[in-house]
């Protein structure tokens, strides 16, 4: 009997690099040849980009600056000049997105709705570092004679409503929906087999620009993976991958070569800032390998985050030490709470009522201690 074939899936990679790792020309010379490298190996490839290093944080400033009623127009003109800039750095004759952005740009500087204080203008006007470095890189790559094409991640990134979220959440810190989904499949299908696109940035359910929060764009590199079910998703940054300590307080801190998603998204949210603490889930739930990868050294292993292989073995041991630095630790003593019903509830309604969240929690028979 002859086996029906079935049709192969497009197998994907989504390739993330940070702001450092699009800053300057030789860094894209460098994608360049990581992505000529993955489209041999057979996989369509998706790039998801940072803004230009210190972008973001600029574009910030001028929303503060807003609300502080300054004028904007020169700190804005220096802004525009750096992409402008950068298009002769990588030596592209003309950049007709970036000239579209550009005046975007100008036009939203020109008139901040509710003196800055408008969220929507705040999600657009931070919205342009990632619409500026992606639009950049599609110019260049394509320069470079890949079959790359310029993607609006507001397509296909839509932000999840959450019940009693705060407006501010609901502007600039969404989730989004990333269930593996055979339409944004077919989709990505019919464009070029290399997009670029923006992290960082999505759209709601009326198509308004939001901000998935600082340091973002690692998420939307994972949301991407999981919408697609990508062979796997690499972060490509500055650092040689996940350490067992700081390396730059423990010198004798080693590489971590694998962890699972649960262990990853423990070090991710107790200290080391080497991925955003909200990019693990959407990988895991849709069982997508994500890699941390050193852009300056594209040959070391980096660190791999996978469901453990139950097969391998591994013995449960200690992966990690994090140290958290600015922490308040409320110590509560009491002989009260002694088989109390509702003590705890209390206690906590109080930071509720306050807005605190509590982190950490220790408790003892007469003594509880939070950490905010
Ligand atoms: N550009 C954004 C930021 O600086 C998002 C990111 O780079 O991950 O926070
Ligand atoms: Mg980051």
């Amino acid at each position: 009997m002859s086996q029906t074939a079935t049709p192969a899936r497009t197998r994907y990679v989504v390739m993330k690099f940070g702001g450092t790792s699009v800053a300057a020309r030789k860094r894209w010379d460098n994608i360049a040849t990581l992505v000529r490298a993955r489209r041999e190996e057979g996989l369509r490839v998706v790039i998801v980009v940072s803004a230009l290093s210190g972008v973001t944080n600029a574009l910030q400033s001028l929303v503060d600056a807003a609300q502080r009623g300054e004028d904007l127009a020169d700190a804005a003109a220096a802004l525009a000049r750096r992409h402008e800039a950068f298009v002769g750095e990588l030596g592209l004759a003309s950049a007709p997105l970036i000239t579209e952005w550009l005046s975007r740009f100008a036009h939203l500087v020109a008139a901040p709705r509710d003196g800055g204080r408008d969220l929507s203008w705040q999600a657009e006007m931070l919205a342009l570092g990632e619409l500026f470095s992606s639009s950049l890189g599609a110019h260049f790559l394509a320069e470079q004679g890949l079959d790359a094409e310029w993607l609006d991640a507001r397509e296909f990134l839509r932000a999840e409503p959450v019940a009693n979220a705060s407006p501010w959440a609901r502007w600039l810190s969404v989730n989004c929906r990333c269930r593996p989904d055979p339409a944004v499949q077919a989709a990505l299908a019919r464009r070029s087999p290399v997009l670029i696109t923006q992290g960082f940035i999505a759209a709601d359910d009326d198509g308004r620009t939001v901000i998935l929060g600082r340091g973002g764009s690692d998420t939307s590199a994972s949301y991407f993976g999981a919408l697609v079910q990508a062979e796997r998703v690499e972060i490509w940054t500055d650092v040689a991958g996940m350490f067992s300590a700081n390396p730059r307080q423990v010198p004798a801190a080693r590489l971590l070569k694998r962890l699972d998603y649960e262990e990853a998204q423990e070090i991710a949210t107790t200290g080391a800032k080497v991925l955003h603490p909200r990019c693990l889930s959407p990988v895991r739930d849709a069982g997508v390998p994500l890699l941390v990868k050193d852009t300056n050294r594209p040959d070391l292993a980096g660190t791999v985050i996978a469901a453990r292989d139950a097969a391998a073995g591994s013995p449960d041991s200690v992966k990690a030490i994090s140290a958290r630095t600015g922490i308040v630790l409320v110590s509560m003593e009491t002989v009260g709470m002694y088989q109390q019903v509702g003590f705890l509830a209390e206690v906590f309604d109080v930071f509720r009522r306050h807005g605190l969240s509590v982190d950490l929690i220790g408790s003892a028979e007469t003594n509880v201690t939070v950490s905010l």
